[in-house]
């Protein structure tokens, strides 16, 4: 089976959870087990919330989340056109962080890593951020 869907909000943090619902809304049509469905959610809300508070630093931007499901793969999308990553590499690493304060610790693409099977970031100054997960429901083909 094939499907997308794709939708924009506004990078506030009450579309954190609206994000993380859809996400798990769209997975559910591949019958996930409650962990694999809680690894999605928990990727997709780190990916937001990323653009929510670094994408979009003092202001209010959009941000676009793609869901696709091929087979039993399924690959969310989630693009902000915000201030952007200088060093992908430097900002993946486990503990970095250009924001330290009580509540980061710059573990979000570290637990993204850990609750999908792959992870793309591709990004630009000034222009934005994609980060791409995917994940395999039941069983790698
Ligand atoms: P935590 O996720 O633990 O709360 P964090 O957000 O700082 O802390 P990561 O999610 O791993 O940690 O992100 C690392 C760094 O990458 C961020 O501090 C920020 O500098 C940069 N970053 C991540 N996502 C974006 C984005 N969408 N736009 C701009 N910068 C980003
Ligand atoms: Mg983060």
């Amino acid at each position: 089976m094939k499907n997308e869907v794709k939708i924009t909000f506004m990078s506030l943090s009450v579309n954190e959870s609206f994000a993380r619902q859809v996400a798990s809304s769209f997975t559910a049509m591949l019958d996930p087990t409650v962990d694999e469905l809680a690894d999605i959610k928990t990727a997709v809300s780190e990916a937001v919330t990323n653009c929510i508070v670094h994408a979009y630093p003092d202001t209010v931007g959009k941000i676009m989340m793609t869901l696709k499901t091929d087979g039993n793969e399924v690959t969310v999308s989630i693009r902000d056109k915000g201030i952007g990553i200088p060093d992908v590499k430097k900002a993946m690493e486990p503990c970095y962080t250009t924001a330290p304060t009580e509540e980061r610790s710059g573990m979000g693409f570290t637990v993204m890593e850990a609750f999908v099977d792959k992870v793309k970031v591709t990004s630009k100054e000034g222009k934005g951020t994609k980060v791409t997960l995917k994940k395999y429901i039941g069983s790698k083909r």
